[in-house]
């Protein structure tokens, strides 16, 4: 439990939610009563939670009109049910003597270096005055294709943003099972390693959870992604007693799975390049032999010369996707130049990188 300084937590729709859709109070008390002994032992600790949209239409049952479109009701849930929600943590956490502050946030507050250090800072300075940042997506605002998959993915962004060691991530599943899970011959996978090259559709079911957005695909998606930047990921049910205090002190009778971490850290801004894949301004599609020479683990720049075509209209400093022969996304990375000097240096020999081994991440 020692080696991990700061830690995120995310907690999910199903670990809230009772099987009637109102928020499990008791479950939100003995969360709390474990993240105040993490805290009480030094852990830093983040918190990102989902409810709100489950909570408000527990709240709302039989008072809201009929004709209601889904997104006015998700709107709708999420005021009522995000006031309900921070209300019982702010209580709870009150009642130990402990501050949290709440901190709703959209996917485009990540779209921009500096939006994204705004919010990190805001989460730094939180910390460093003792206050448990509690997150969440502003389900009110937040109704467009530039929505997160869910808080599976916003929670891998906050635990790379904020540097943490770990991510736990609670939900009603003992973890990431080799077949599906409601069949008695699926075994639970106890470890995956950040470079395993497991093939996920393979053992991961794509059902989602009853009240949340979150499945086990983008589970597993965040979870190889932050292992590979070298933070550990735990993914546990939120429904055991004392599961974060078992999970960090590695007690492995109680079910969980971890993927283990890269020893290879990330730098900060690789971090932020590497989750910023969705705000690509254009693509940089490469031929078969630069392809292999970014696979290797030695820092390498794209140059022009490997470089097939360029795709979109981009400035320096944009986001672009880097594109394999076979017309598949490999990773992401932040320009040196615009759209048309690329295109018209490609294939050639020498000159300036493309996208410099700094701002370059590779999935
Ligand atoms: N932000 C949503 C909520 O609080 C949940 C999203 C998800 O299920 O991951 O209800």
């Amino acid at each position: 439990m020692n080696e991990f300084k700061r830690i995120v937590v995310k907690i999910g729709s199903n670990v809230l939610a009772r099987a009637d859709g109102t928020l499990d109070i008791t479950r939100i008390s003995a969360l709390v009563d474990q993240i105040t002994s993490l805290h009480a032992s030094g852990i830093e600790v983040i918190m990102v939670t989902s409810g709100a949209v489950a909570s408000g239409r527990s709240e709302m049952k039989g008072l809201v009109s009929r004709h209601l479109d889904s997104v006015s009701q998700r709107q709708l849930y999420s005021a009522v049910g995000q006031a309900k929600l921070i209300n019982r943590y702010y209580e709870f956490f009150r009642d130990h003597g402990i501050v949290c502050g709440q901190i709703l946030t959209t996917k485009e507050n990540f779209a921009t270096r500096e939006s994204y250090l705004n919010q990190k800072h805001c989460m730094d300075v939180m910390l460093n005055q003792g206050v448990i940042p509690v997150i969440n997506e502003n389900d009110t605002i937040s109704v467009t294709e530039l929505m997160f998959t869910d808080n599976d993915e916003l929670s891998g962004l906050i635990a790379s943003m904020m540097d943490a060691q770990a991510l736990i991530i609670l939900s009603n599943i003992d973890g990431v099972f080799d077949g599906n899970p409601a069949d008695s011959a699926s075994r639970l996978i106890p470890e995956i390693s950040a470079t395993s090259r497991i093939k996920a559709e393979s053992f991961v079911q794509p059902q989602k959870s009853s009240f949340g957005r979150g499945g086990m695909a983008t589970k597993y998606a965040v979870s190889r992604k932050l292992a590979n930047e070298g933070i550990a990921v735990f993914i546990a049910n939120g429904k055991r007693d004392d599961i974060l205090l078992d999970v960090l002190s590695g007690r492995r009778e109680v079910p969980f799975t971890l993927f283990k971490p890269s020893s290879h850290p990330v730098s900060g801004v690789k971090k932020w390049i590497a989750h910023s894949e969705d705000f690509a301004k254009g693509e940089i599609h490469i031929n078969e032999c630069v392809y292999k020479v970014l696979l290797s683990p030695s820092p390498v720049s794209l140059l022009p010369v490997g470089v097939t075509k360029v795709v979109g209209d981009f400035e320096k400093g944009d986001i672009v996707r880097i594109i394999a022969p076979d017309g598949s996304p490999i990773g992401v990375g932040r320009a040196a130049v615009d759209s048309r000097h690329a295109a018209e240096v490609a294939g050639q020999q020498g000159g300036k990188p493309i996208i410099h081994y700094n701002y370059l991440y590779m999935d």
